[in-house]
């Protein structure tokens, strides 16, 4: 079978079709331990050192629900706009999981613990930003399955391998997995909705600081249901279901491959078949997966080892009332306090530098020089490293510090890149690397004063020049005095020295 498609040019699909997408999101918690179990959820460890008999699946033993975990559901639904369940079942779904021994999931069939909700988001457009409400289905708790690495083959695929290990580590996990109700009326922007809605979804689980949500990592996955009607007045169509797509940019692209693959398909009166598809991140293409079940083919009941979650009114109102200020309206705050536009807000929205610009202007930075610091110089050596601007070994109240230096004309921008270099390097604080490194700027008069005449002596023509009006010869002379200082001169000091020694008015 090929594997490529014919693709239908996207403006071409949507004069002819309406898309309706789905989004399920699954979320990783932090949580210590895992859902039924106290197996430790550390990644990386040695494979099958995190498991025991209920995590396992073996006969006889007795999961117990982490209360840590339906906490974390609970928040996730209300952030969400939920309702909360007042009484709700786990279900087993079964299956044949290699990866998961009991070969059933412990997860949530018709009772989820949180339902009806919404999320909304701002998706940008040609026309520009369109605010757009997703109405969520439901979130509901459930568990991880364990992994399968599939050995000797080219891909790391099944398919040509010659023998598979599996690693129950991550069986257990626990997982929420967020549905949204069909999503209507994106049109043309349906890639764009669908990316908009995976990035607020992720940001705001972020904000409730109960799971890592990496994409790259697995701790969010998203699968993209999307089917085509011929107007939105029809019925929906046959939908496809794009399995774990990793990146917000994949999501946007997966979106799109389906819309231009099925069009093709169903113009040529063809049928739409109800599967899953595997989104291939190094060439853009889906290719089929298995024909999706129907529900009933899980063959779905209430666990029967596990009481039903009952959470009561009071503790859900202490949730909601502990939730942290929702991240869309708190960036809307901080861009209105911080006076920058849309597009440098995004910047440091994009440099996942929100938080740490918010804490250097707390520690009394101003907030130029705390977006340029953490956007330029040390975005530049996070990169360089391979590290994220949090893991760096400097903190908001070190560049506070160095602002306040600078602004005091006690370092300047290129003295400060290596005082922070020594932070960096773990010379100490501030003040020590400064005093360790000698970098403090020339500030005395005497010295830049001997430097400067110095220089007029080596360029006797740049004091003609000077005088004659030429002001811009004078850096000839700044550039002098800042070499013969190794750098440790306030330019625009030695500057206005050098007017006031020839005596001319800037
Ligand atoms: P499954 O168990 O098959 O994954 P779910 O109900 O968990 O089904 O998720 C299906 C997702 O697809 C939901 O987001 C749902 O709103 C959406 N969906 C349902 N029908 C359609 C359709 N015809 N076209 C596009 N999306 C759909
Ligand atoms: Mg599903
Ligand atoms: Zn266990």
């Amino acid at each position: 079978m090929s594997k490529t498609a014919l693709l239908m040019d996207f403006d071409q699909a949507l004069e002819r079709f309406d898309p309706v997408l789905g989004l399920e999101v699954h979320v990783e918690l932090s949580t210590n331990t895992k859902m039924f179990c106290s197996c430790s959820t550390t990644f990386g460890g040695e494979p099958n050192t995190q498991v025991c008999p209920v995590c396992l699946g073996l006969p006889g033993a007795l999961p117990v629900v982490n209360e840590k975990g339906v906490e974390a559901a609970i928040r996730i639904g209300l952030a969400l706009n939920c309702e909360i369940a007042e009484w709700c079942r786990f279900s087993r779904k079964n299956y044949f999981y290699p990866d998961m021994p009991k070969n059933f999931q412990t997860s949530q069939y018709d009772e989820p613990i949180a339902f009806n909700g919404y999320l909304d988001v701002a998706v940008p457009t040609d026309e520009g930003v369109m605010p757009f409400r997703v109405l969520i289905e439901r979130a509901h708790m459930e568990e991880d399955t364990g992994k399968a690495l599939h050995q000797g083959g080219a891909t790391g695929r099944i398919h040509g391998a010659d023998y598979s290990l599996l690693d129950y580590n991550r069986a257990g996990i626990p997982l929420i997995e967020i549905v949204t109700k069909p999503i209507v009326g994106a049109g043309r922007y349906a890639p764009e909705v669908a990316k908009a809605y995976v990035a607020a979804l992720r940001e705001l689980v972020k904000s409730l600081d109960v799971s890592d949500v990496r994409m790259d990592q697995g701790s969010l996955r998203c699968d993209v249901n999307l089917s085509l009607r011929p107007t939105p007045q029809d019925r929906f169509g046959t939908r496809t279901e794009t399995k774990n797509v990793n990146s917000l940019r994949s999501v946007e692209r997966a979106v799109r491959y389906e819309v231009q693959r099925q069009a093709v398909i169903l113009t040529d009166g063809g049928k739409i078949i109800q599967e899953t598809r595997h989104w291939h991140e190094d060439t853009g293409l889906t290719t089929a997966g298995r024909v999706k079940e129907e529900a009933e083919d899980y063959r779905y009941f209430p666990e029967p080892d596990l009481v039903p979650i009952a959470p009561s009114r009071e503790w859900v109102e202490q949730l909601r009332a502990s939730l942290p200020e929702n991240p869309a309206l708190r960036r809307a705050r901080l861009q209105a306090e911080w006076g920058i536009t849309d597009h440098d807000m995004a910047s440091v929205v994009n440099a996942e530098a929100l938080d740490l610009v918010e804490a250097t202007i707390a520690a009394g930075a101003d907030q130029a020089a705390a977006r340029k610091w953490w956007l330029g110089e040390l975005s530049r050596i996070a990169n360089e490293r391979g590290l994220g601007l949090e893991e760096l070994a400097i903190t908001p109240a070190h560049l506070a510090r160095i602002e306040a230096l600078i602004a005091d004309g006690a370092l300047n921008d290129k003295l400060a890149r290596s005082v922070i270099e020594g932070v960096l390097a773990g010379e100490g604080e501030v003040d020590a690397v400064i005093a360790g490194r000698g970098l403090a700027l020339v500030s005395d008069d005497g010295p830049l004063l001997a430097a400067i005449d110095a220089a007029l002596q080596a360029q006797p023509d740049v004091a003609e020049k000077i005088a004659a009006g030429k002001l811009a010869a004078a850096g000839a002379v700044v550039g002098a005095v800042m070499k013969a200082t190794r750098g440790q001169a306030d330019a625009a000091k030695v500057r206005r020295l050098l007017f006031e020694r020839l005596g001319v008015s800037e």
